[in-house]
């Protein structure tokens, strides 16, 4: 039986896979014991993944308006469709809403028709939901997203801070990690969240902050640790940049239990060998770009970067968000870390032979799905994502969905919530069938390669993207004919970054052939602590960046504050995970957790059925009582959709406020109230 070595379909943490097909669409999945990010350790989600490969559901042939076609009509519909919005509405009028799930070659390929060739900014992706206030907020402090960190500082770390992050169900080999560390050196691990989760109940110290009160936290510790004489002076000096009002932007108001707070300070005095791992409660925020800043500034100030043991290490959610951000997939970015300055179009439209490189950033996530709802953008290309179930206030991305004139979406599954919407619908390879790369949170890259033939009439997402590119007269420039052939390609336009003093330089691997891109094993660019050696701003130095509190209004309508959360074996919208009988017993339904007395309160039994609504929509849910939750604030997971789970539809309860910065979605903290059904 032949081991094919592949990474995992979930999660940022990108765990490497051995998989050994033992009949058809039958195949044993272990962990890969040399793949560095894991080292042979699965969670439940991935040592599963053996039952989500079966055919039930699956996509297996084009169709335009629910009948089967052929490819050449998909692709010809696809392509008249566009170049006619193209033709009549200019190239603004089309959108392309991509996906952390795809590989990097695909990412590639669409980014590339997209920015070069159509000669629009308009390609977004989920990861905008993901981790987009992280990537602005390294870019505001670094001058690039660049992750400073990697897996080994956990190791080394005295003190990991998890901010934000549930990361015994949602990153649950990193969780092993640094329960290790624990064991092994003795660790400390404190836990910064509104809710105590599985992870806060593990750790020494769990420290709850409000929805959204992350700022004012760690503004507070990077005042005590000023006022105590614990900033690293020779770091600041040497290596960076405050603006004049940073230091009197602080103050010590902390919003935190003071005993709690105290031994916070404590722990950070005493272990400058710190690791804070933040997350999504972090980044699905409307500040979520200022705790993003709030965190790296307590690391600049006491030198507690670019050492091992210590940095500020954003993870991410899905298995290629990194990956997306590297070629560019981003609307607020061009491609390979690059923005839209004169020089850098010239530079990416030179290397693409691009007609019509777009003019700047294109719409954010939110922001193209108001633009589809209001006429504006007349075409929209889903790719392996389900926004209809996925974006907040979810009833108003249907409506969008449903006004849009042409929706194409390419999937793996024949009944998303997405894909009822879809005018033309593409088959594309599912795990275990396609072949490329993938960016782990620690930037580390690695093969995800096919172990099973392609069912039906599927294809390679990045050949599909071929195809109409080809259609629409550009052939010459998406002739790419194997995946190693686009990795070659992206491999050498890293090397426009990297002349342009980025961190982000593969291109040593631009001359790799079919058979070293077969053999290529996992390596981290930019190494184990990328920003060593300097930061890539123009003078060289981080900045510290002021960030003050936000407000939230609360109402005598709405009193209760809304978080969406994660279970331990779903996935996103649970197009996977929900074809695993294993892991659809861990929690069956999705339940609103609240403590008693808020229940008490609201009339609300426990198991009983609760109606929750917010300004945006509602939902029905059972009622979860526990003293987890606290007074004044609800939680509810975020996988189930209509079609799975009747009204129990989380994400057509989240308003559409975003971070002005990155666009991000603030999922953690929305206004509602609760009442008995
Ligand atoms: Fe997959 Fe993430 Fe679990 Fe690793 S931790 S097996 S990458 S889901």
């Amino acid at each position: 039986m032949k081991a094919i070595r592949t990474t995992c379909a979930y999660c940022g943490v990108g765990c490497g896979i051995t998989a050994r097909v033992i009949g058809d669409r039958s195949v044993s999945i272990t962990g890969d014991r040399e793949h560095p990010a894991n080292a042979g350790r699965l969670c439940s989600k991935g040592t599963h993944l053996g039952e989500t490969v079966g055919l039930e559901g699956r996509l297996l042939h084009p169709r335009i308006n629910g009948n089967r076609v052929s490819w050449e009509a998909a692709l010809d519909s696809v392509a008249g469709r566009m170049a006619a919005c193209m033709e009549q509405h200019g190239p603004d009028s089309v959108a392309f809403y991509v996906s952390g799930q795809l590989l990097t070659e695909d990412y590639y390929a669409a980014n590339k028709l997209m920015k070069g060739f159509i000669g629009s900014g308009n390609i977004d992706t989920n990861s905008r939901l993901c981790m987009a206030s992280a990537v602005a907020a390294q870019v505001r402090a670094f001058g690039e997203d660049v992750v400073p960190c990697s897996y080994e500082d956990l190791d080394a770390a005295d003190l990991i801070l998890l901010v934000g992050s549930n990361t015994a169900w949602c990153h649950p080999v990193v969780w092993q990690r640094i329960e290790k560390a624990r064991e092994r050196r003795g660790t400390k691990i404190v836990v910064i969240d509104p809710r105590r989760t599985e992870t806060a109940e593990q750790a020494d110290l769990h420290v709850a902050v409000p929805p959204d009160g992350d700022v004012a936290l760690f503004n507070a510790l990077l005042y005590q640790m000023r006022s105590r004489g614990l900033l690293d002076e020779a770091f600041l000096a040497d290596r960076v940049e405050a603006d004049a009002d940073f230091w009197s932007s602080l103050s010590p108001g902390h919003g935190v239990d003071p005993g709690a707070f105290r031994k916070l300070c404590g722990l950070l005095a005493a272990h400058p060998r710190t690791v804070t791992l933040f997350s999504q409660g972090a980044n699905q925020s409307i500040c979520g770009t200022d705790k993003g800043n709030a965190i790296i500034n307590l690391h600049l100030a006491t030198g507690r970067i670019n050492r091992i043991g210590a940095g500020p290490f954003s993870i991410t959610g899905q298995p290629n968000a990194m990956g997306g951000r590297e070629v560019g997939g981003l609307a607020t970015m061009l491609a390979c870390h690059l923005g839209f300055s004169a020089d850098e179009r010239e530079a990416v439209a030179g290397f693409w032979n691009a007609p019509t490189i777009c003019s700047g950033p294109g719409l954010k996530a939110v922001d193209m799905f108001r633009a589809i709802h209001s006429g504006k953008i007349k075409f929209v290309w889903i790719m392996a994502t389900n926004p209809a179930v996925s974006l907040p206030d979810s009833g108003f991305v249907r409506e969008a969905l449903a006004r849009c004139p042409n929706v194409v979406v390419s999937e793996v599954i024949s009944d998303t919530d997405t894909a009822r919407f879809a005018h033309v619908l593409l088959p594309a390879h599912a795990w275990g069938e396609k072949d490329g790369t993938v960016t782990n949170s620690e930037r580390r890259v690695s093969r995800q390669r096919a172990f099973l033939a392609p069912p039906g009439e599927t294809r390679a997402d990045w050949e599909i993207i071929a195809g109409v590119a080809s259609r629409l007269g550009w052939g010459d420039a998406f002739s790419w004919q194997h995946p190693a052939d686009v990795f070659r390609e992206f491999a050498a336009m890293t090397g426009l970054a990297a002349e342009r003093g980025k961190a982000l330089d593969i291109t040593g691997y631009a001359g790799l052939d079919r058979n070293g891109y077969e053999a290529l094993a996992p390596f981290q660019w930019g190494g184990e602590r990328p920003l060593a050696s300097g930061f890539p701003t123009a003078d060289g130095r981080a900045r510290l960046v002021p960030v003050k509190p936000a407000g939230h209004a609360t109402g005598k309508d709405f009193p209760l504050r809304l978080n969406t959360a994660r279970y331990r074996d779903q996935w996103h919208t649970m197009t996977r995970t929900g074809l695993s009988p294993t892991l659809s017993q861990h929690r069956p339904e999705p339940i609103l957790e609240i403590c008693s007395a808020d229940a008490v309160r609201a009339g609300l039994t426990d198991r009983g059925l609760v109606k929750v609504e917010t300004m945006s929509g509602e939902s029905v849910f059972r009622v979860g009582i526990t003293d987890a939750q606290r007074a004044g604030e609800v939680s509810i997971p975020m996988h189930w959709s209509d079609a799975m789970a009747g009204e129990g539809r989380t994400n057509r309860l989240p308003c559409q406020d975003v971070d002005p910065v990155s666009g991000q979605p603030g999922f953690k903290n929305t206004a509602a109230r609760v009442s008995p059904v």
